[in-house]
């Protein structure tokens, strides 16, 4: 070992042991802070299924690669980050002999050949990231930027690192070239190669060139390791078991939210009937009543900001970006952590659990930063504005989004659920609902002696369950279906095409009530559950003695159709939901209902965000669509889609029971998505969801567009061309003939 070799040597192995010891203790501190938060056993279920979801996940990157060249590019830096852990070690044997190189793997060919590819391949990917980021910065003249709050020396901070460690790889290489010590050949390695005929033949070269390359490596380590919230750097160790621990491992990449997580306390489901607020936890109002896999959600987040870009209250000049939310949690997480670990926190009739003794050495930023209010205004000092809070429509383009699998919908909900529950606190005209659904079983407060008035003049009788010996489908109506005017001539429409095509259906009539979605959304889960449970009792009777695959729904409200098929399994009630496009597109397919009528003027089609993204029903829809529009192959003509469609579709601003809220910050956000569909030119703009056609209607209206463009549900449409003589003028009316 030459002068220069004892230099570098000591020099690598001294910055490399204050790194490790940095990141030794950071990765303990992250540990202790996530452990702070409330069990969540499920979430060690089905660890084979997780062990997949996680590998096909980061392996395939199902969900960056939604994002073209950027999750290509991030594909490879993905792996070259993997592939440049093993050359980093190969510099550790380089600082010690300029022809050193990895045991065993190091001098084979085809190791030369892979490293070089995925090098090259890297560079390149880190080079388009870069690229991104800059022309996406937030101070760019001009629209909005999805790393609008990120964390920018960050993220330019990690590409920069990656990107000099990858041309120090080439750089050392090339030092071996010059030197005649480099054992690949040109055809596996030519730039390593083409950089060697570039550099003077200096046999300390290597050594120092390895050295650079470790001590930027270890600078890295450094940085991050004092910088535990560094999401952009720590999600490269933490993504892995963040998706691993995900809410449903067994959905597919990108399937939406699935059922939303019931209310627990200390791991278990509540139950109301003997919970106790002062001994059970209702929702979440201290950071550490968080589960730990929400603490580790915070603690993940890249600051990417795609689930900012694709919000509907952040696009709109709501105060809610999904991300920032995020990151002020976890920041307020990590600054009250001190204060947990020492003993501290509130029990739940908000006594200190800690004596002064244990908290005599906390700073008094500290102290401060565990005395702010979960929810709270600038005034109060709160972590998250209620205005935050109450801005979001539930509609899931942010879970769906994140490359990292957060669960920001849950963690919303879980804090509207202790602010409605126990703080009685939530927009007032919100209660008017709340009210109604205790009383009369549903949001409009309807007599329930009217739930079946729907039914009159069709022409044809519509049985009740109980009333016919067998049905095959139970048409649920939903309450907009009922009691709503425009709703009702969906809930018309659809009898009418099962009717048509012979389909036996019953319906529970006066039987049925609310299914509890907007109760449970706004996070009164004590009303959803009172009416969950009267509902699962009706339907178990309705269908006693039948096997699962014959329980079969029909639901016109995608609301109706996500809990009734997600959620009230939760409480003993499994059944065969589907929405009605998708009944409809199987008797359309079937030729049991043949479209004859061509629909003229243009179709475009608004994905309800509880249809498509979170339950991904995005085909059905499109497809009696078509069907309609070439009323059997007597016209040519394509369903025109909006530039926001499918599972990047833009909520129409109901969701979350919004739909019972006044929206008084920004633009509406209905008014945005009525712009968007009447860009496209199309004067029908179909919709799949009662609350759609409300809020599309009103948008519609307010632009005073009402003779222009209709908004109509997709079973009328289809209506219209099956039976153009219950439409007269191709305007929606009721049918009146059998
Ligand atoms: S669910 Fe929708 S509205 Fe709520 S934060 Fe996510 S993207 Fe925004
Ligand atoms: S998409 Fe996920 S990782 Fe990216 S900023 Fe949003 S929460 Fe963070």
């Amino acid at each position: 070992m030459g002068s220069v070799q004892i230099v570098t040597t000591v020099l690598a192995a001294a910055i490399t042991a204050v790194a490790v010891w940095l990141a030794v203790r950071a990765v303990l501190k992250m540990v202790a802070v996530i452990r702070l938060g409330q069990p969540a056993p499920e979430r060690f279920a089905d660890k084979g299924t997780r062990a997949k979801t996680m590998l096909v996940e980061t392996a395939g990157h199902t969900r960056m690669l939604r994002w073209g060249v950027v999750g290509a590019a991030h594909w490879f830096v993905m792996v070259g980050f993997i592939v440049l852990s093993l050359l980093v070690l190969e510099a550790y044997f380089e600082v010690v002999s300029p022809t050193g190189g990895l045991p065993l793997i190091g001098g084979l060919a085809v190791y030369g050949l892979v490293t070089e590819v995925i090098a090259v391949l890297g560079t390149v990917g880190i080079g388009v990231l870069i690229a991104i980021r800059v022309r996406n910065r937030p101070t760019r003249p001009g629209g909005r930027s999805r790393f609008t709050g990120s964390t920018m020396w960050q993220g330019y901070f990690v590409e920069a690192v990656v990107l000099a460690v990858l041309v120090m790889g080439f750089v050392i290489r090339g030092f071996k070239v010059a030197t005649d010590h480099f054992e690949y050949p040109v055809w596996a390695t030519p730039v390593s190669h083409a950089v060697g005929a570039l550099l003077p033949a200096w046999p300390a070269g290597v050594s120092v060139a390895a050295l650079i390359k470790i001590a930027i490596s270890m600078t890295w380590l450094i940085v991050i390791a004092l910088n535990v919230t560094m999401g952009v750097a720590w999600h490269r160790f933490l993504a892995f078991f963040n998706i691993f621990f995900k809410r449903e491992p067994a959905r597919p990449a990108g399937s939406g939210l699935g059922p939303l997580r019931p209310m627990t306390s200390n791991g278990k489901p509540l139950d109301f009937e003997e919970a106790d607020p002062e001994k059970d936890q209702f929702g979440v109002a201290q950071v550490e009543q968080f589960t730990w896999k929400g603490l580790l959600d915070f603690s993940t987040c890249t600051e990417c900001g795609r689930c900012q870009s694709q919000c509907p209250a952040w696009n709109t000049g709501k105060p809610l970006s999904p991300k920032l939310l995020v990151l002020s949690l976890r920041d307020h997480a990590y600054a009250k952590a001190p204060y947990l670990l020492a003993g501290g926190g509130k029990d739940l009739t908000g006594e200190e659990k800690a004596t002064a003794a244990q908290l005599a050495h906390l700073d008094v930023l500290t102290l401060a930063e565990a005395e702010k209010p979960l929810i709270g205004d600038a005034e109060a000092g709160g972590v998250i504005d209620p205005d935050v809070l109450w801005s979001c429509t539930t509609c899931g383009a942010c879970v769906e989004q994140c490359p990292v699998d957060i669960e920001h919908v849950d963690h919303i909900v879980d804090m509207r659920r202790y602010q409605v529950l126990i703080e009685s606190s939530f927009p007032s005209e919100a209660g008017v609902m709340l009210r109604n659904l205790e009383n009369k079983g549903n949001p409009w407060g309807a007599p329930q002696n009217t739930r079946e008035d729907w039914t009159k003049g069709l022409g044809f009788e519509v049985p009740r369950v109980g009333e016919v010996d067998d049905f095959e489908y139970l048409f649920w109506v939903g309450c907009a279906g009922a009691f709503e005017d425009r709703a009702k001539k969906t809930t018309r429409a659809v009898a009418t095409l099962l009717n048509e095509a012979g389909v036996s259906f019953a319906i529970l009539g006066e039987g049925e009530t609310c299914s509890g979605d907007p109760a449970r959304r706004i996070g009164n889960e004590f009303v959803f559950q009172m009416l969950a449970q009267q509902n699962v009792e009706t339907l178990n009777e309705a269908f006693e003695g039948r096997e699962q695959a014959k329980r079969k729904i029909v639901a016109t409200c995608p609301h109706c159709f996500n809990t009734l098929g997600n959620e009230y399994g939760q409480l003993g009630g499994e059944f065969e939901v589907v929405h009605h496009t998708q009944l409809l597109a199987h008797l359309v397919s079937t030729g049991r209902l043949t479209p004859v009528q061509p629909v003229d003027g243009g179709v475009t089609y608004h994905d309800p965000c509880y249809l498509g993204r979170h339950n991904r029903v995005f085909a059905a829809p499109r497809e009696v669509l078509g069907s309609a529009l070439n009323g059997g192959g007597r016209a040519d003509a394509d369903l025109i889609e909006m530039p926001r469609n499918s599972e990047r579709s833009f909520c129409c601003g109901a969701g979350g029971a919004r739909m019972w809220m006044e929206e008084k910050i920004g633009k509406r956000i209905n008014v945005d998505r009525v712009e968007e569909a009447m860009s496209t030119g199309a004067r029908t703009v179909a919709v799949g969801c009662p609350f759609c056609s409300t809020m599309l209607n009103d948008g519609v209206n307010g632009k005073g567009a009402g003779e222009q463009v209709e908004v109509v549900d997709v079973a009328s449409v289809l209506l219209r061309s099956v039976r153009p003589d219950t439409a007269p003028g191709g305007k929606e009316t009721a049918p009146t003939a059998g």
